[in-house]
């Protein structure tokens, strides 16, 4: 997948900017990090299993407290080490002082990786649109983070978009403003929350386009594999699943064999066209299984490894 990549400097990991500067298309796998043994792994396995894949780049979530924000450090620099893939690691600014951040960029800095995901995060615990509380010496809005990130070095920074605004946003057209007002404080790309209609990441393309806004926006996706799926989604990405697509599931709920075969054919199709568009590329979410990525990417015309960066 990595074929004519730029030329980078012997042992220095490539950037997700360099990348896609190269012109092909970029496809990218996420992983988060496992509570348990086991989960750890489920997680190695589907790395494992993905990376034959030749990823442009993989990304690791970071949680919202405690260990499993050791664990999401430790993984990213664990691929860097031990992969020959190119890591992103998540990075939020929920319950962190400056200090803390400071560090944290530090620290990957130490492993190698240069390529951060910079979201300001939800708040511990489990409603996402509870009040959110800036650390007292910390930072208000992903658009710090990626001034914070910028000013340590020499990093590539990410950002999150979202089709439908994000659920905390007043309007679609201040979603927008505050969204482009991140890419100007320094951000290489986006990419996008799940979503599951081509037509609402076009939308977006074209708010962002208007307002002169060219930072690349990486559709992000989660084929849905059985009905809690669609409920999840919802959860996640605080939009109401598409009812046209959810009645095609319904249709089928019955049979979870069926929902798998439609979830993997809706969400190649959706590929296509997003790639046909002209998408920089696919983000898959993974749940830290690959079965499901895998048929989806497979089944993508022409075959990516042949057409990728
Ligand atoms: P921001 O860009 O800061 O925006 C938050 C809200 O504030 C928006 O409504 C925005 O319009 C508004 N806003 C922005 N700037 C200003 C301003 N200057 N003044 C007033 N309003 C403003 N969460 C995690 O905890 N861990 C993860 O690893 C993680 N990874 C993610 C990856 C992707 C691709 C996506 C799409 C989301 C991810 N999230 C993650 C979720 C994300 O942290 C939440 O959705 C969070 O609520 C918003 O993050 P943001 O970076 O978009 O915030």
């Amino acid at each position: 997948m990595a074929s004519g990549r730029p030329s980078v400097l012997p042992g220095r990991v490539p950037t997700v900017r360099e990348l896609l500067a190269a012109g092909g298309r970029s496809f990218s796998f996420e992983f988060f990090p496992p509570k348990t043994d086991t989960g750890e792994r489920q997680l190695w396995r589907a790395i494992r299993e993905l990376e034959a894949l030749r990823p442009t780049f993989v990304s690791v979530t970071y949680g919202a407290g405690g260990s499993t924000r050791d664990r999401t450090v430790e993984i990213v620099e664990r691929l860097a080490h031990e992969t020959t893939l190119t890591p992103v690691a998540h990075f939020t600014a929920v319950n962190h002082s400056l200090r803390e951040l400071r560090h944290l960029i530090g620290r990957f800095a130490g492993a190698g990786v240069r390529n951060i995901l910079a979201v300001r995060g939800d708040p511990p615990g489990s409603d996402p649109l509870a009040d959110w509380v800036a650390h007292p010496e910390g930072v208000h809005y992903a658009e710090d983070l990626v001034r914070l990130i910028r000013q340590a070095g020499d990093f590539c920074v990410g950002v999150a978009a979202f089709p439908y605004r994000h659920p905390r946003s007043p309007s679609v057209e201040s979603d927008t403003d505050y969204f482009v007002r991140k890419c100007r404080a320094g951000a290489d790309y986006a990419i996008t929350q799940m979503f599951f209609r081509a037509e609402d990441y076009l939308r977006l393309r074209d708010r962002v386009a208007a307002k002169g806004c060219d930072t690349p926006i990486i559709p992000g996706i989660m084929p849905v594999t059985q009905m809690s799926t669609i409920e999840r989604s919802e959860k996640l990405s605080g939009a109401p699943f598409p009812p046209e697509v959810a009645a095609r599931f319904e249709a089928v709920a019955d049979d979870p064999a069926a929902v798998r075969a439609l979830g993997i054919e809706h969400a190649a199709g959706l590929c296509q066209t997003l790639l046909d568009e002209g998408a920089p590329g696919i983000h898959f979410i993974t749940f830290n299984k690959s079965s499901a990525t895998r048929e989806v990417y497979q089944a993508l015309t022409p075959a990516p490894a042949a057409s990728a960066i």
